[in-house]
């Protein structure tokens, strides 16, 4: 009962709402055609959450399987250059079926392609924050995907789901609602148990992440585990996820009509702030410095800012101003943070005092090689 009252505050509170369609909720088995009457009950659904003054990005999968479907392909496609070419027909298709359904309830759809490569950067995810802050004032829905199209495995994001947690932050959403082809989390494997049972809500999802299996379907990349995933980077962020079946019909207009659907991971109270979260989960490590015990215990206890004489190397070449993964003696990652000082430049002042730091170099811009202002704790 006291579960479904939070729930019910949680939905209402929720003003920016990013929902994550995947390929399978959209596009079926492979050898049924694309059904535009899902598009449309999307659309329909979409149009009564904004009329209730509430504004909503959509993440959406489905090139490649839409792709496969106008190319008449009924094998999964294995190389880039394939997977790049059926996205680009895809892509296409995809945006006329949302074009047209969301036409019909009068309202506005724009497309944004990202690579990862648009986001790891500090400077161009302030400039897609902005874009897209502009997209919701004139009323449209920004349609997101990863542009396959170009996007070769240094520059992707992997699969949607990861995408999805990336634009909570990049929007500034308050809740994530990830819509897949089954109706939730369960307590085992539903496919395999039929005594399987639904999970209503979870307050520790590490506690399932580990225990979570198995790769995603025919068209898509992601599975429960890359949810799960999601849903623990957007509770970071603090933003509750939902996780429910999309072939269910009206499925939206009963999550926010308040119905107990699918499995609802609560956010955390600790919540990182914009910019930390996107050190700690948008940008791209370009290398790594690995601490001592004294230096991993300051970092991790004491709340201290990592100093040079905790350094005992480092990997990767980097500048001042990149993200940088720091590990402790045994290779564990303790955290993420902004340098301060180039690789080069730590060769030179790992292990010394603050002090030395002027005579190595022969100039000093910080005491701190990471202060504690640009580092968090992973
Ligand atoms: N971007 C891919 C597509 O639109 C899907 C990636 C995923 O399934 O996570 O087909």
């Amino acid at each position: 009962m006291e579960f479904l009252m939070n729930r019910k505050k949680i939905i209402k509170k929720a003003r920016r709402i990013v929902i994550k369609i995947g390929s399978a909720v959209l596009a079926g088995d492979l050898h049924s055609g694309v059904d535009e009457s899902l598009f449309s009950n999307l659309a329909k659904d979409i149009s009564h959450i904004i009329k209730d003054k509430r504004k909503v990005i959509l993440v959406s999968s489905g090139a490649i399987a839409i792709g496969m479907k106008r190319l008449g392909l009924k094998e999964k496609v294995k190389s880039i250059p394939e997977k790049q070419a059926v996205a680009a027909v895809g892509q296409g298709s995809l945006m006329a079926l949302y074009d047209r359904a969301f036409g019909t309830e009068k309202i506005k759809v724009a497309q944004v392609l990202l690579t990862h490569n648009d986001l790891s950067d500090r400077q161009r995810f302030l400039n897609a924050k902005n874009t897209l802050q502009t997209l919701l004032k004139y009323d449209a829905i920004p349609i997101i995907n990863e542009n396959d199209t170009v996007a070769v495995d240094e520059i992707k994001f992997g699969d949607n789901d990861h995408l999805s947690a990336l634009v909570t932050n990049l929007v500034e959403a308050d809740m994530l609602i990830i819509l897949t082809d089954i109706d939730g989390l369960y307590n085992k494997d539903p496919k395999r148990y039929r005594d399987a049972e639904l999970i209503p809500v979870v307050d520790d999802i590490d506690k399932f992440i580990s225990a979570a299996g198995g790769a995603g379907g025919i068209y898509g990349t992601g599975g429960m585990q890359t949810k799960l995933e999601a849903a623990k980077k957007a509770a970071h962020f603090g933003v509750p996820t939902i996780i429910a079946n999309g072939r269910e019909k009206s499925v939206l207009k009963k999550i926010f009509s308040g119905q107990d659907m699918g499995t609802l991971f609560l956010p955390l109270e600790d919540r990182l702030t914009s910019r930390k979260h996107w050190i700690a989960f948008t940008a791209r490590p370009a290398g790594s410095i690995t601490v001592d015990d004294g230096a991993r215990n300051a970092l991790l206890k004491k709340g201290k800012s990592l100093l040079p004489s905790g350094i005992k190397g480092m990997e990767g070449e980097f500048d001042s101003g990149d993200v940088v993964k720091c590990t402790g003696p045994d290779g564990s990652e303790i955290g993420r943070g902004i340098v301060n000082y180039s690789s080069n430049e730590l060769k030179k002042i790992k292990g010394l005092k603050t002090s030395e730091i002027e005579k190595a170099l022969g100039y000093k811009y910080f005491d701190e090689v990471i202060h504690r202002d640009n580092l968090v704790i992973r």
